[in-house]
């Protein structure tokens, strides 16, 4: 059975947005930026007045490596794409990638159903045109 994320009092409310079918991302008010882990300070600023904001669901690949040695519960996955995601926001993140990676290509993010929760995967845009 395939894991599933387990909220921290800092990632609770991130998590849920997700369950909910929303990508929202941390954003300080102080000084505007977005950041990801989730966290109650800003790790640019220090301030502690951050809030979550929606994302478009959009960002590009910048690495990936596909994983032919996979994690438990995941067996009949392999081979699978793990890449980073740099949102259109600004922050990272790790997540499963799906169709051909390509680094630089457009990605736009989209929820997975598991048990009665959802998890967060991106797949490649097609090229316009
Ligand atoms: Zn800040």
């Amino acid at each position: 059975m395939k894991p599933l994320p387990l909220p921290t009092p800092d990632t609770a409310a991130f998590f849920a947005a997700i369950d909910a079918g929303e990508l929202k991302v941390p954003r300080c008010s102080a000084c505007g930026r977005f950041f990801l882990y989730p966290r109650a300070y800003c790790p640019f600023c220090t301030s502690d007045q951050v809030t979550l904001e929606p994302a478009s669901g959009r960002g590009s690949l910048e690495s990936y490596v596909v994983n032919h040695r996979p994690a438990p519960g995941f067996e009949e996955d392999a081979p699978y794409v793990l890449g980073v995601v740099r949102l259109a926001e600004g922050p990272t993140l790790f997540a499963e990638i799906a169709g051909d990676p390509v680094v630089d290509g457009d990605l736009e993010a989209f929820f997975e159903p598991r048990s009665d929760r959802n998890v967060l995967k991106f797949r490649m845009r097609k090229a316009a045109g």
